[in-house]
């Protein structure tokens, strides 16, 4: 697979722009219809156990005892209490998840969750030397809270994520640098310090824009402001992380991304270096052969593999149902493997869907499905049909 960007996005989802950034942090908490959310930045999805755990603790004694991954490797808290931000503010420090006051939101940087473990580089270096460049920089705090920057191994997964700002090693040792969209990249000494000399550049040109694939959809102003000439893109295999067991890793599945406190204690008690949280709704035990986790998920062939799902209702007031648990009930029920990946929403936003080729399934009522495929058909279906319509589509697109 190429890392091209997604391909289908159903028309209503693409830029919507409000008059402001309203992406939540740690300290910018979001007012959802369940109480406050805040979002925790894991650049590369990093957590050490003890960092694991203080979030447990944190989910169960200020927010609904819940924790949520979301589609760039971070950590959600929901259910907050109002008032609990200082509180919330201090744990997080003390777990050492809050670094910077200033730029806790800009700290968005997905990393190939199995690299250094399955044969292919490290990326820990990078990921250093990227997360202090960006917290060193005065003019970065002015990046969006959506601003994503992604480091590949050269598997080509996080190269898919439609990241701002790429940075894919080479076999060589090299690095090479994607903005946004574009079908080129160009050859780069130092990787983070290029990568953020690109961020740099593209607030110079943003005009408002948040994402580079708006303001420089070929790349051509930021490869022109950092001298760069750029040439193909790679073929790379772009394969992401399945469930279960890997070469020198374990990956676990979470359902939509989320794992109750006690579960989170459990994974974190089994982790011998530390989690990697991916972006695709599931948890890298390094070192670790095998866990048993009840509601926890290890089986590739599961139809819950590649599905996903927005907050719907009752989290988010937009929502026309209850999406998460027609979807839970619909691939409970389904046997086999899934397919194609599969993301759920109860509103035409389609929150935290994936990238690449997935089957839309879009809440269009209280008891009523639009199922949006690849190829551009529709289908429309009750709730009670739901589940054998989208095995059909996940198989068929
Ligand atoms: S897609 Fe719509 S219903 Fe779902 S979380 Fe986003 S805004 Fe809410």
């Amino acid at each position: 697979m190429s890392p091209s960007p997604a391909s289908f996005e159903p028309a209503p989802n693409r830029a919507v722009r409000g008059r402001d950034d309203a992406c939540p942090g740690a300290l910018r908490l979001h007012r959802a219809d369940d109480g406050a959310l805040a979002r925790v930045r894991v650049p590369g999805g990093l957590l050490a156990a003890d960092q694991a755990h203080a979030l447990a603790d944190a989910a169960t004694e200020l927010g609904d005892g819940q924790l949520e991954t979301t589609s760039r490797g971070n950590v959600q808290l929901r259910g907050l209490a109002q008032g609990c931000g200082a509180e919330l503010a201090e744990r997080l420090s003390a777990a050492g998840l809050l670094p910077s006051l200033s730029h806790d939101r800009v700290r968005n940087i997905v990393a190939s969750p199995l690299a250094g473990l399955d044969g292919g580089p490290g990326l820990q270096g990078w990921l250093d030397e990227l997360d202090t460049l960006l917290q060193r920089s005065e003019r970065a705090r002015a990046l969006s809270g959506r601003f994503l920057f992604a480091l590949d191994d050269g598997r080509g997964d996080t190269a898919g994520l439609d990241a701002d700002l790429t940075l894919i090693a080479r076999p060589d040792g090299g690095a090479l640098l994607r903005p946004g969209r574009a079908a080129v990249a160009a050859r780069v000494e130092d990787g983070p310090r290029a990568a953020l000399r690109a961020a740099e550049a593209f607030l110079a040109v943003a005009d408002g824009a948040w994402r580079v694939r708006e303001a420089d959809p070929d790349g051509s102003r930021l490869f022109a402001a950092l001298g760069l000439t750029p040439g193909p893109l790679p073929e790379l295999p772009g394969t992401r992380p399945a469930v279960g067991r890997h070469p020198g890793a374990l990956v676990v599945g979470l359902r939509f991304g989320r794992a109750g406190a006690e579960q989170w204690h459990r994974l974190a008690d089994a982790a011998h270096d530390g989690l990697r949280v991916t972006p695709w709704r599931s948890v890298v035990l390094p070192g670790v052969a095998a866990v048993a986790i009840p509601g926890l998920r290890t089986d590739p062939a599961s139809p819950w593999e590649g599905a996903t799902a927005c907050t719907g209702a009752p989290g988010c007031a937009k929502s026309l149902a209850d999406v998460r648990a027609d979807a839970a009930a619909g691939l409970d029920a389904t046997t086999g493997s899934g397919g194609l990946p599969v993301h759920w929403s109860g509103c035409e936003r389609r929150c935290g869907h994936p990238s690449g080729q997935w089957v839309d399934v879009l809440a269009t009522g209280p008891d009523t499905y639009r199922i949006s495929q690849q190829s551009g058909s529709t289908t429309e279906v009750t709730n009670h049909q739901m589940a054998a319509a989208v095995a059909d589509a996940r198989r068929t697109t």
